[in-house]
């Protein structure tokens, strides 16, 4: 799919490898508050809320920056200053949006499972129903820390039953997994420019319920985050209220072009799963061992188990695989110490099958006998 370039690719879980298209549509400059620029907007926001099944319902709010700010932005903008939030953990996003919590003075609670453990929405039942003064959940859709899908329809459902409001961070997931509002309850799902939509990064974008949003003036204690003062001025101008990265939405402009052609959600899953199926059994011939059973691994990023070979250490495989052009990522679950794989962003299985091959080049030329991991580290801890 990217066979022309001499960049490397980029095997992460963003920024991502892009299509020359997207960058060439950067090669132009946008006045902010010129018709065309206003025109291209619109069209990405409507494109955007699309994606979500949020036409109607919705809204999509954008912001300047990475994906972390749109997340505080919109916990700090549809939690009220008294609000008790439960957050659904299983990695490092999840505790991120916790720490978000306590700094903007919100009242998070957890319900923590392992990494490698999904959340489980009869939990989520029973901690709503013993705990009426929690008002929101926020769930990540794929916990890019392990790679692991949470099963967020199910949770939504939980959460509409008792009364309560949705915040979900889909931000390496969206436009490849679907979580569509006409059937999932949510009041906000948080998403980025540069992850599977495979734009370049520097925006960040909630899809918010029309009525949660109008209901919101005030909330947010913050100039910069306040997504409802960011909305109420978009719809009066048709402009944003700060200088918006003009370059990252026409990047994205001509991404969701791409995007709609590949055929949308269906289409892009079925490209990223099968990446991803290519990548995890070229990996098993090695001996490699992905942490998550098929079952529960997102055909988003892939953990993979350090090998016991003493030759192994992430820092040289790492260098070796970028002399042949393929930029891995450091693993980041608590347990091990692994590594992972990105199978989203312009590729496509004859790429995934090309980082197989230079992997077991790459232990050619370490010394690295087989990828079997030492002791199986996610059984023991039990
Ligand atoms: C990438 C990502 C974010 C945002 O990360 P930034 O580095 O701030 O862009 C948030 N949540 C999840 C699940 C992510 O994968």
């Amino acid at each position: 799919m990217s066979s022309d370039r001499r960049e490397p690719l980029l095997l992460t879980p963003g920024p991502l490898t892009t299509a020359l298209e997207t960058r060439q549509a950067m090669l132009r400059d946008w006045g902010s508050r010129d018709r065309d620029f206003i025109a291209m907007n619109g069209l990405v926001r409507e494109r955007l809320t699309a994606i979500a099944g949020g036409q109607g319902t919705h809204v999509c709010v954008p912001l300047q920056g990475s994906g972390t700010m749109i997340v505080e932005a919109t916990l700090a903008t549809l939690v009220p200053p008294s609000g008790k939030v439960l957050v659904l953990i299983n990695g490092a996003y999840g505790q991120r949006i916790a720490k978000i919590l306590e700094l903007i003075g919100r009242l998070p609670v957890v319900l923590e499972t392992p990494e490698d453990v999904p959340t489980d929405a009869a939990a989520v039942e029973a901690r709503l129903a013993a705990d009426p003064a929690i008002g929101h959940v926020v769930a990540v859709l794929c916990e890019t820390t392990s790679g692991i899908l949470n099963p967020v329809s199910a949770i939504a459902a939980v959460v509409a039953k008792l009364g309560r409001r949705l915040i979900v961070d889909a931000m390496s997931a969206f436009g490849a997994i679907p979580l569509d509002a006409r059937q999932v309850p949510f009041d906000a799902i948080i998403a980025s420019s540069g992850k599977c939509l495979e734009g370049v990064p520097g925006m960040g974008f909630a899809i918010i319920r029309t009525a949660a949003l109008q209901s919101s003036a005030g909330n947010a204690r913050s100039l910069s985050f306040d997504l409802h003062d960011h909305w109420v001025y978009m719809e009066k101008t048709a402009q944003w209220r700060h200088t918006p990265p003009t370059h990252v939405i026409a990047a994205l402009d001509r991404a969701l072009e791409t995007f709609v052609a590949e055929g949308g959600i269906a289409g892009r899953g079925a490209r990223y799963a099968k990446n991803c199926s290519v990548l995890v059994s070229g990996m098993a011939d090695l001996g490699f061992e992905a942490l998550l059973p098929a079952a529960l691994q997102a055909p988003i990023i892939v953990t993979f188990h350090p090998p016991a070979d003493p030759h192994y250490s992430f820092e040289t495989f790492y260098e070796a695989l970028r002399q042949r052009g393929y930029l891995i990522y450091p693993g980041k679950v608590t347990t091990a110490d692994t590594f992972r794989i990105g199978c989203i962003g312009r590729l496509d299985e004859r790429d995934m099958a090309n980082v197989v091959a230079a992997v077991r080049a790459v232990m050619a030329e370490l010394g690295i006998a087989s990828g079997v991991p030492g002791k199986p580290l996610v059984a023991a801890r039990a």
